[in-house]
């Protein structure tokens, strides 16, 4: 016992005999070491909670025992390419761009990862890699979404679909922007390590533009405000991640995560930059325009060719995040032949998926050749791309679909030209044995 005033714990009550040691104070009390350690953690709580408050909320911390992945198995960028091309009809430029950049930006993780060891020797340890985010333009329906989501399965990282028009900036009505990566971290099961070497897919990036500073004296919260937002991210930050989504609010528990080793790659058609590109040539080559109208009609390596990044300010995009996307490709429109090949070659093509279904309910499904031309310039009219070609078959087969199950097993549907016009129902054949027994 130090000191002398007091024989019990004036808190647990216990006798000085039962206690290591208890300590006196004025007036006759005493604490017990056990009250005295139980009081510091009670303390340290709850400071920790008031600064976490005072911030962004306390943090959810990853375990700090779990094991860190090594480094990711590099796939050669050709190797990248031919996957590409089993799911992917055209679109070369952009796949040899991303296979390279994918290749690239794992390249740099591994090669963080031996700097954060201390390994030191190597020639060119003390050069850092930069990040290789990409941006993809290109028209609506042309691939941009399923070229980033194959990578992602083919390099067996988690991989998250964001849309840049529901994010604004904190503290406004909408989702801020590392609702991002909480899709991220939930596509991961919500493990943060293996979040953390992910891909990111935006969409509709050039909505965001800066708005026009003229006729608004309101804040531009959903355009100049996400893209100051999504600048850190794409660079590489710790961000607190609400687990729930939405908008971060200061009780609420956060996750942190880096998002140094993640992959964005940003996706958008900026229609009309085609315009401004041939504009520019015209009006360099023949000083001016003739009838003030010009029909560009240039082809996607044109446009990357003459492509400047003013051309993209003028969508209201920043430099700065225009320069955190460094590698830009270019996707072409998808013509008529490319649609009729996407409805047939790729190993998910939509005449092989509803063959399936068909196949599932012990019924045949062929389409004409016709059929596919007719359903390619049905969905080049609906001007969505190949999204376009699944809602022909889709609208065509509803009746078929509808009543397969009734059909005699075995039957043979197959859907001709005039059924993708809606001239003529689809084509039911009864199996011959069927034929023989009705006869
Ligand atoms: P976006 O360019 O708008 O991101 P998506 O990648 O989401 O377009 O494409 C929509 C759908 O169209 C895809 O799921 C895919 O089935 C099909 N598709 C688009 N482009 C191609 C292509 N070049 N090759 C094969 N399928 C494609």
């Amino acid at each position: 016992m130090l000191g002398a005033q007091s024989e019990n714990c004036s808190f647990c009550g216990k006798p000085a005999s039962k206690t290591g040691k208890l300590i006196a104070g004025p007036g006759g009390v005493g604490i017990c070491d056990a009250c005295v350690a139980t009081c510091g953690r009670l303390i340290e709580r709850e400071s920790t909670r008031d600064n976490k408050a005072a911030n962004t909320g306390p943090t959810l911390q990853p375990s700090a025992k779990k094991v860190a992945l090594g480094p990711v198995k590099l796939i050669a960028p050709a190797a990248l390419r031919h996957e590409l091309d089993a799911h992917i009809i055209g679109q070369d430029h952009a796949k040899k761009v991303l296979s390279v950049a994918v290749h690239n930006h794992y390249k740099r993780l591994n090669d963080r990862l031996v700097q954060a060891s201390g390994e030191k020797g190597a020639e060119f340890s003390e050069v850092e890699l930069d990040k290789s985010n990409v941006l993809l333009i290109g028209p609506t329906g042309t691939g941009k979404t399923l070229l980033a989501r194959t990578l992602a399965k083919m390099l067996d990282v988690p991989f998250a679909i964001a849309d840049a028009t529901t994010l604004t900036e904190a503290g406004y009505v909408g989702d801020d922007v590392e609702t991002i990566v909480l899709r991220l971290l939930q596509a991961a099961d919500m493990d943060v390590e293996k979040a953390q070497r992910g891909i990111i897919f935006i969409d509709e990036i050039d909505k965001i533009g800066r708005k026009s500073d003229s006729a608004s004296i309101t804040r531009d919260v959903s355009g100049e405000g996400v893209q100051q937002a999504l600048l850190k991210l794409l660079e590489g930050t710790i961000c607190n991640v609400p687990p729930a989504g939405g908008r971060k609010h200061p009780e609420q528990q956060c996750i942190q995560v880096d998002t140094s080793n993640i992959l964005f790659i940003a996706g958008g058609a900026f229609v009309g930059l085609d315009r401004l590109i041939a504009r520019r040539a015209g009006t360099k080559a023949l000083g001016f325009i003739q009838g003030g109208v010009i029909a560009p009609n240039l082809t996607a390596e044109q446009v990357l060719a003459g492509l400047q990044p003013e051309d993209l300010f003028s969508f209201g995009m920043i430099p700065e995040f225009v320069g955190r996307l460094p590698v830009i490709s270019v996707l072409e429109p998808l013509s008529r032949e490319t649609l009729v090949r996407i409805l047939t070659e790729p190993r998910n093509a939509p005449t092989k998926q509803y063959r399936k279904l068909f196949s599932m309910s012990g019924m045949n499904l062929e389409f004409t050749p016709d059929s596919l031309n007719a359903a390619a310039d049905r969905a080049l009219e609906l001007g969505t791309g190949a999204r376009g070609l699944r809602t022909v078959l889709e609208g065509v087969l509803l009746e078929t679909m509808y009543h397969l199950p009734e059909a005699a097993a075995g039957s043979l549907f197959t859907v001709t030209a005039e059924a993708i016009r809606g001239e003529k129902p689809v084509n039911i054949t009864a199996p011959k044995s069927h034929h023989k027994k009705g006869a």
